[in-house]
């Protein structure tokens, strides 16, 4: 017997929601995670992008607010980005209805007048960026001393970002006896420090990647030689239909998406120097195929949650092992298979091999430089699979040998590369089941 939503204490009005929307087996962070946290306890949830905290701390949070005063929440929800915001605040309206519950995302980049107005009605969970809402609070356009649950969701990511002081000055805000939710892909420093400030003996879980967050992404590591680099990201494009391609530098970012273009691949920048509204069109562009990469920098994507990315490219290698798993998480999710492929020019090889110790993979299996055909065109021999090249393939950190031949797109041939314009990449869904 497989735990239902059931089991674990979730109301049958909430559970039959989820039914709707395919969502009828926990998942194990919201095993673990759900009944403490429905009973009123605080949690501290370690858990990697992919898991399902949304529902842990939704549902939750759903059930146990009541309705708000204007401009006086019941529910917080501080979550590092504005695409992350705007996504829970997606996964959460339809849950909430069914509790004739409202949910509101504040972000900056996009003005308060509409927020304002929302914030009049009143509304009962909010999610926000820590600076957005500090500027509301400032202002005096909303009040947090009603509050009664507060989740910290991706708490590791905020720290990274600087957004600690932030959320240490809001959480002093909220009623000391409230119920802190809090959810970060790693717990140490910082966020450790917060979870000893700000929590009340929590009830606490370690989520290790499962089987269906990361175990089916498959990572492999390309010498490339510099000039090569766009040759083989447009070949990756061009075999998974479509991809998230990382670059370090915003400037970088943008030289790549002109790149990709003159190579017939459609691709949008997706960075800190885009307005809001840019970087929306260009992900509602991406989630409905018209593109097939997002060329982003590592802020940017944080908490971009896109179903069904063919590809993660690490067109530039990440600053570091936290990155590289930051990045690799935009695939892979949710029990899709993935791939993550991390191009290597020769003056970082070494580099490389650091990377892969620190994630547990075994280091120096970069595969061969891609050999040029007789024509003078580079081919890329796909590492992703053994039955093409020779050299290993680069398994993931928690790689499960059985899952080896499941759902998983065949290898990329060598062939002439693609000009002509772009065309296919399949459609991919958003972060939500219902969407
Ligand atoms: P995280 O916040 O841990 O990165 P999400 O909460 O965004 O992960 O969940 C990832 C995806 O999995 C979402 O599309 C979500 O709708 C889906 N999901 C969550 N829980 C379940 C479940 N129990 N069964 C099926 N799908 C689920
Ligand atoms: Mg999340």
């Amino acid at each position: 017997m497989t735990t239902t939503f059931n089991d674990l204490g979730v109301a049958p009005d909430l559970a039959s929601r989820l039914a709707s929307r395919g969502i009828d087996e926990p998942f194990p962070i919201q095993v673990a995670m759900l009944p403490p946290a429905l009973a009123g306890r605080d949690v501290c949830g370690k858990a990697p992008t992919g898991s399902g905290k949304t529902l842990a701390f939704g549902i939750p949070l759903v059930t146990r607010i009541s309705q708000a005063r204007p401009r006086r929440p019941r529910g917080l929800v501080l979550a590092p980005t504005r695409e992350l915001a705007g996504q829970i605040e997606k996964e959460l309206t339809p849950l909430a209805a069914v509790r004739s519950r409202s949910v509101a995302a504040f972000y900056g980049g996009v003005g308060f007048g509409h927020q304002l107005n929302a914030l009049r009605r009143g509304v009962d969970i909010v999610v926000a960026t820590p600076g957005r809402l500090a500027d509301l609070v400032d202002r005096g356009d909303i009040r947090l001393d009603e509050v009664d649950i507060v989740v910290i969701d991706e708490a590791d990511r905020m720290a990274d970002m600087g957004f600690l002081p932030e959320v240490r000055r809001l959480l002093d805000q909220v009623r000391p006896d409230r119920q802190t939710l809090l959810f970060s892909a790693t717990l140490d420093g910082d966020v450790d420090v917060l979870v000893k400030r700000y929590q009340h003996d929590p009830v606490r879980s370690e989520v290790r990647a499962t089987e269906e967050a990361v175990d089916l992404t498959e990572h492999a590591f390309w010498a490339a030689p510099r000039e090569l680099r766009t040759e083989l990201t447009v070949r990756a494009i061009d075999h998974f239909g479509s991809a998230i391609v990382f670059c370090r530098t915003k400037r970088g970012a943008d030289r790549l998406t002109k790149q990709l273009g003159a190579h017939g691949v459609t691709a949008a920048p997706f960075h800190g120097d885009r307005t809001q509204q840019q970087r929306e069109k260009a992900l509602a562009a991406f989630m409905k195929g018209r593109v097939q990469a997002l060329v982003a920098t590592d802020v940017a994507a944080r908490g971009i949650h896109v179903d069904e990315v063919g590809v993660v490219v690490h067109h530039d290698l990440p600053a570091d092992h936290k990155d590289y798993v930051h990045r690799s998480g935009r695939t892979g999710r949710a029990g899709a298979a993935g791939a993550v492929v991390a191009l290597v020019p020769p003056d970082q090889a070494s580099e490389a091999k650091k990377l892969q110790r620190k994630l547990g993979m075994v280091p120096g299996t970069s595969t061969p430089p891609p050999p040029v055909l007789a024509d003078g065109q580079p081919v890329v021999r796909a590492p992703v699979r053994n039955d093409v090249v020779p050299g290993p393939a680069v398994k993931g950190p928690h790689h499960n040998p059985s899952n080896d031949q499941r759902r998983r797109k065949p290898v990329p041939r060598p062939g002439p590369p693609r000009r002509g314009p772009g065309g296919g990449g399949g459609t991919r869904r958003t972060g939500t089941r219902s969407a």
